[in-house]
Formats: structure tokens, C-alpha cells, sequence
């Protein structure tokens, strides 16, 4: 029996709510109060330190009328930023006690969510839009299970924005004994699996190359409509395949165990439509062609062999897991292209299908059901 390890981890990200359609008014003032956010920045830099506001009312004659809670947060935001000379822009910022998100009722029974700040001219309570995965979050804050860090009103384009942060549990792990691994069918390699920072790559060219040589024989004998020929054909390539997964599945089991892995998680794929036939299905997930029998086939032989091996395995959501960067949470919009994900926040470089197994370890989307 190994020793029963427990922790708490925790993770701090950043969730980005767009606020929901706000009148050409309330635009504006968001604005005004960025510029002055920015103009007092740039007075208090060009102070002597000796004679810097220390509080938001020694500040206000240096801003136009700021709200003091503003002021208070923007005096620890240029702290914050040592070696700044000048400010470009400093967004509003608010602390935790001057920010609020509420979640109301609609009409149609579903839940409008709303946050409430101060402003130029009095406290707004705005509706935002909120994606399924922030809404995981928001929830977790409503509950207490995650702490509210600052928000900002940032404007994109012309779009406006609250950057939230905050802190969560990370991926709450009960005590186990052993470790967890993620095995992501990747876009780059067939398969990777991942745990605690070590890595399995198996290439995608076995399967890809079978399918790819029966798809052109199917193909010609389709043609000449040569019935039997295509059932033995199909026949040859289901033995193929299974060959090969009964070698991949076997050496995904042997490194879990020999890394001492109590719990695999792979991404569910009993949605995924399962084509046989070499049909026009081309739906494409994320790149890949998971509507491919084998990988399917490839799953059913690891949860097979795992089990034999008393080693757990849950299927987990494969929403966002090559969106999301594994180590700080950020998520990016499209698609990384190429082998590498380059995270924008914290700047991290990983394997693409390294970083969406580690997700798929850590269960971001949740377990599928
Ligand atoms: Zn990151």
C-alpha cells in the first residue's frame, strides 16, 4: 500500500466577461474613467515620492473626481508596477469589496448574470455574457468555493470587458494513492499520455497509414463494385488496426503502471459518431478524425487492460482541453497551429497534445457524465 498523500492545491486565473451590450452612454463614461485612471497614473509618477497620496483622499486632488474606491486600487496598481515611467493606459480596477457578481432569474427560467461596480456617476449594476466554462466559475464564487481577486474594466476594440480573477481549487483531487494520467488522442500524435510531467508519445502514422492505404483500395474496388473483395478488404483492415491498438494500449498500461498511476482520464468519445465506412463522414474534431472506428477501439482496449491492471479510468469532457493552457487556465481563442501551444499569459510553451493530455489529467471541462 502506498502512503495516502493529501493536498490542497490552488490556481489563480483570469476570466474575461464581456459586458452585454452597454449604451453608447455608458460606453462613454467607461472611457472617461479610463483616461482619468490613466491621467492621475501619470500625476502620481511625475511626483516626488516623497510627496505621493498615500490614501484615495490625499489623491483626490490629484484626479478629476475619481471614486475613491477606484483611486485606492489604481495607487496599488502603479506600485505594482515598479519601474513604471508612464502609463500607456491603467484600467479601473476594482478590489473585492467594491465588485460583485450576481446572478438573477430570467424570464425565460434561465439566469441572467450581473456585476456591479463603481463609476463616475454612481454604482452600475450591468448584465454580462458568460460562456459554460466561466459560468463553472462564477458559480464557485457564488458558493465560496473560489476567491474573488481584482476586476478591471477593460475595453477591446469596442468591446467592454471585465478581467476577473480568481482563485480556485485546483481540479479538486481527493486523496489518492497514486498519481493521475491524461491520454489525449492528439492532433500531432496518435496518442500522449502524461503524468506528473512525464510524457508518452506514440506516433500517429500506424493508423493514419491504414487507414489511408484501405480508404484507396475500398476506393478502387467500390468502383469496379467488387462486393466480396470489399468485406474481406474490411476484414483485413479491422485486423490491422486492432493489432496495432493491442500494442499501443498494452504500452500506455505498462508506463502507467511503472509511473505508478492510480487514475487515467481520457476524453469521452461515445458521442462521436463511428464510421465504418470510408463514407463522406469527414466530421473533424479539433483536427482529428475521431469519427474513425479504431480510436474507439483504442479506448475500450486501454479501459480494458487498465482494469486488469486494478488502474481506474474516467472519461472526462473534451470541451476546451487544446484550448486551455494546462498550467495557468488561460484559454486561447483559435487553435494553435502548428506542434507547439504558446501560452499568451504565462507565456509557457508546450507540445500542443502534451498540454491537452495534462488537461485531460487535471479534468478542466469536468467528467463527462
Ligand atoms: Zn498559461
Amino acid at each position: 500500500m502506498g502512503e495516502e498523500v493529501k493536498y490542497k492545491m490552488e490556481q489563480t486565473l483570469t476570466i474575461k466577461l464581456k459586458l452585454y451590450k452597454p449604451t453608447l452612454a455608458k460606453q462613454k463614461m467607461y472611457q472617461e474613467m479610463a483616461d482619468r485612471c490613466t491621467a492621475f497614473a501619470n500625476r502620481y509618477l511625475q511626483l516626488d515620492p516623497k510627496n505621493r497620496p498615500k490614501t484615495s483622499k490625499q489623491a483626490q486632488q490629484y484626479s478629476d473626481k475619481l471614486p475613491s474606491a477606484v483611486l485606492n486600487q489604481a495607487i496599488k496598481d502603479i506600485k505594482a508596477n515598479k519601474n513604471a515611467k508612464r502609463f500607456k493606459r491603467l484600467w479601473p480596477n476594482f478590489n473585492n469589496q467594491n465588485f460583485r457578481v450576481e446572478k438573477e432569474a430570467s424570464q425565460n427560467g434561465g439566469a441572467v448574470w450581473k456585476v456591479s461596480f463603481p463609476t463616475l456617476e454612481k454604482r452600475v449594476g450591468v448584465p454580462i455574457e458568460v460562456s459554460a466554462y466561466q459560468e463553472k466559475y462564477l458559480e464557485m464564487l457564488l458558493s465560496g468555493q473560489a476567491k474573488q481577486g481584482a476586476a478591471r474594466l477593460v475595453r477591446r476594440g469596442r468591446n467592454w470587458f471585465i478581467h476577473l480573477s480568481l482563485t480556485v481549487p485546483a481540479a479538486e483531487e481527493k486523496s489518492r494513492t497514486g498519481k493521475i494520467m491524461g491520454i489525449d488522442l492528439g492532433q500531432i500524435d496518435l496518442l500522449v499520455a502524461t503524468v506528473a510531467g512525464q510524457t508518452l508519445f506514440f506516433s500517429g502514422a500506424p493508423l493514419a497509414y491504414i487507414r489511408r492505404r484501405f480508404a484507396k483500395l475500398r476506393h478502387s474496388l467500390q468502383k469496379a463494385g467488387a462486393h466480396r473483395a470489399l468485406k474481406r478488404l474490411g476484414d483485413r483492415e479491422h485486423h490491422w488496426a486492432t493489432d496495432v491498438n493491442h500494442k499501443i494500449s498494452r504500452a500506455v498500461v505498462e508506463f502507467a503502471r511503472s509511473q505508478g498511476v492510480s487514475l487515467i482520464r481520457m476524453e469521452d468519445l461515445t458521442g462521436v459518431r463511428w464510421a465504418t465506412r470510408q463514407r463522406k463522414v469527414q466530421k473533424r474534431d479539433h483536427g482529428r478524425n475521431l469519427d474513425y472506428w479504431p480510436y474507439y477501439q483504442l479506448q475500450q482496449f486501454i479501459k480494458y487492460k487498465a482494469a486488469l491492471a486494478r488502474i481506474q479510468v474516467e472519461p472526462v469532457n473534451r470541451n476546451n482541453t487544446s484550448l486551455t493552457c494546462s498550467r495557468c487556465g488561460e484559454i486561447v481563442k483559435s487553435r494553435p497551429r502548428g506542434r507547439w501551444f504558446k501560452c499568451p499569459r504565462c507565456k509557457r510553451t508546450m507540445h500542443v497534445d502534451a498540454n491537452a493530455a495534462s488537461n485531460i489529467a487535471q479534468a478542466i471541462s469536468g467528467l463527462a457524465a
